[in-house]
């Protein structure tokens, strides 16, 4: 076998994992509706453009298997020990520019009590992540709760940090406005106003559409 034989059989088995991450993201990534509370809270802009171009993976997100293989465990697990429902489906429904507009939400788990949402991460957190107090927000109103918590958990050593929120009407309407802008982008074909740059090269993982939105490229 020659060095250029050996480097095409090289080469063919890296696009093999390469699809096999894509392939099996493809799968795994949850649609269940038109509008879901997590368009809303990461970056409305590129829910618009997921809408619009369909969905967008990167090769390089192999982490992001690992993240949802330990929260799938996790979330089982976790709800026998504290004796909750995982994964609960529900709908809220708004009146935007003259039309009904349903929202879904799937929380990971939900006691009589609170909500818990669980994030496995690659390094803990000191405070939590600004999109995820404004999903659990979203969760709290959805599923008429007045707290719920916050859980990261290190995929590496299982190290977590747990944070509590309250009910707060200020990240409540914030998620609204994003809410009346997102609905009303979709409905007149306009890109969205409200994006989050701190997305857009997250870790080693550029955003997708990064051309598109902002230099207009597809
Ligand atoms: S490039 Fe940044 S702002 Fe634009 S859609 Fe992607 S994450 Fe959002």
């Amino acid at each position: 076998m020659n060095l250029d034989d050996v480097l095409a059989e090289e080469e063919a088995i890296n696009l093999a994992i390469d699809t096999a991450i894509y392939s099996y993201l493809q799968r795994r990534t949850k649609i269940y509706a038109n509008i879901q509370v997590t368009d809303l809270v990461y970056c409305p802009r590129r829910a618009y453009f997921e809408k619009k171009y369909g969905k967008k993976h990167n090769s390089n997100d192999f982490s992001l298997i690992v993240g949802i293989l330990i929260h799938d465990f996790m979330l089982q697990a976790l709800a026998e020990e504290l004796n909750a429902d995982n994964e609960v489906l529900t709908v809220e429904v708004f009146n935007i520019d003259g039309d009904t507009v349903k929202v879904y939400a799937m929380c990971d788990l939900l006691t009589d009590k609170y909500v818990l949402e669980l994030k496995t991460c690659g390094r803990l957190p000191n405070e939590p992540r600004d999109s995820h107090v404004m999903q659990l927000e979203a969760y709290l109103r959805f599923f008429d709760r007045d707290y719920g918590y916050l859980v990261y958990v290190n995929r590496n050593n299982g190290d977590r940090r747990i944070f509590k929120h309250i009910r707060s009407d200020e990240i409540y309407d914030e998620f609204k406005n994003r809410l009346d802008d997102f609905y009303v982008s979709l409905k007149y074909d306009r890109i969205p106003y409200y994006r989050n740059e701190s997305l857009c090269k997250f870790g080693k993982r550029k955003c997708p559409f990064y051309d598109i939105c902002y230099e207009g490229v597809m």
